[in-house]
């Protein structure tokens, strides 16, 4: 494996400087680019499962998380709060609270539930500078998060759902190798009060993991402070493991915001709150997909999907007019011409893109390219129409392969 600190630069996809400060990493066009692929594929995913996306602010009054337990549970995670005039502000530790004022703003009839609520949303974490490097352990984190407000005869069925997402988005992202965990809350006072509430929500996940037929194993003292816990976990590159996606069953914070639903009977009940995230962190799963992949992504993440190559400067025009068809088909595309280089040494610097188009004068003149795949196949020549209807069917599909063996993986 790679490591994405390393690679991360070298590719141009992020960096940082110590004039805004360790764990703040900005992102560059390329890194950009991959993100902005991956966050596109989430929020898609999502609508297509019934997710409805909102937006909240980054910020939140101390007795927020006074009130969901973050401040007595995780305040050492906590960035110290901003005075302002009479009242304090906090850089939010997670998105739950937010999330759960959002529900209560309405009411809620059963026939809404189970409700689907989500956010790629900024969130913060006060890490010592000893454990900052990259993109994993970063103070500001943008998170793929979302509550799922449900009663507690939906509970099993969300968290499978989630699970299914989890699955999918692996096999789009080509991630290979993760791990399945139930974690468990260990001995210590972190943790919320509640053992009835406790016991059920481990039955629930163990019963989800059961049926799943996923292997896994449990790990104590890794629970959230508010509940246990499935976690699917990654190792980087040193063989360091942490968590990507997780799937978490709460009955603590319904019962701190005292969020209720109207039920059949005309009666207030609890709804219970089932957190997730499919892919994670945006910064931790592209640091991981760095490392996974060594640079080369899957092509509909890419950030150059297609490399023009005019051979001479006479097929300049042509290549010009295929990286503006390329633009409005969405392919996100670079010439590479003549005055970087042979084309064998423009061909060797382009060895991560998925897509090489070669356009000497014979496939000029047709309206054809030469393709070359970053695996090393040579296709072609053939009709550009062809190869660009082809490559944005491919990179639509979020499949792994790069041609006649792409999977189509569906969102
Ligand atoms: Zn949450």
């Amino acid at each position: 494996m790679h490591d994405h600190r390393r690679l991360g630069r070298e590719l141009e996809l992020f960096d940082t400087d110590p004039l805004i400060g360790a764990g703040l990493p900005y992102w560059l066009p390329d890194g950009a680019a991959v993100r902005h692929a991956l966050e596109e594929y989430v929020r898609t995913a999502e609508r297509r499962a019934g997710y409805r996306h909102v937006y909240s602010p980054v910020l939140g009054k101390r007795e927020l998380y006074e009130i969901s337990g973050h401040w007595s549970h995780y305040s050492d995670d906590m960035f110290p709060p901003m005075r302002l005039g009479a009242e304090q502000v906090v850089l939010r530790p997670s998105l739950c609270p937010h999330h759960a004022l959002i529900y209560r703003s309405r009411s809620h009839s059963y026939r809404e539930l189970p409700l689907r609520m989500a956010e790629l949303g900024g969130m913060y974490r006060s890490e010592l500078s000893g454990v900052l490097g990259g993109l994993t352990r970063v103070r500001a984190i943008q998170l793929n998060d979302a509550h799922i407000f449900c009663t507690q005869d939906q509970v099993a069925d969300e968290a499978r759902g989630a699970l299914e997402m989890i699955r999918r988005a692996y096999e789009a992202l080509g991630i290979t190798r993760a791990r399945y965990r139930l974690s468990l809350p260990g001995p210590g006072g972190k943790y919320v009060a509640g053992p009835e509430m406790w016991r059920r929500s481990t039955a629930l996940l163990t019963e989800v993991l059961d049926r799943s037929g996923l292997p896994y194993e449990t790990a104590e003292g890794e629970a959230a402070f508010y509940g246990p816990k499935i976690d699917v976990q990654v190792a980087d590159g040193a063989g360091r493991e942490s968590t990507l996606s997780t799937v978490q069953v709460d009955f603590h914070q319904p019962e701190r915001f005292d969020l209720h639903y109207i039920g059949a009977d005309g009666a207030k009940h609890r709804p219970v709150m089932v957190h997730r995230s499919v892919v994670g962190s945006v910064e931790r799963a592209v640091a991981h997909l760095i490392e996974q992949h060594g640079g080369a992504f899957p092509a509909w993440l890419a950030p150059v999907q297609l490399v023009i190559l005019p051979v001479s400067e006479a097929e300049l025009p042509d290549a010009e007019a295929l990286a503006r068809r390329c633009a409005g088909l969405d392919l996100r595309a670079e010439i590479a011409g003549p005055e970087r280089g042979s084309l064998g040494a423009r061909v060797r610097e382009a060895r991560l893109v998925p897509y090489q188009a070669v356009i000497g004068a014979r496939e000029a003149a047709g309206g054809e390219v030469t393709l070359r795949l970053r695996d090393g196949r040579r296709l072609g020549p053939m009709p550009a129409a062809d190869v660009l209807a082809r490559i944005g069917a491919l990179v639509g599909a979020h499949g792994t392969g790069l041609w006649d063996d792409a999977v189509p993986v569906k969102a």
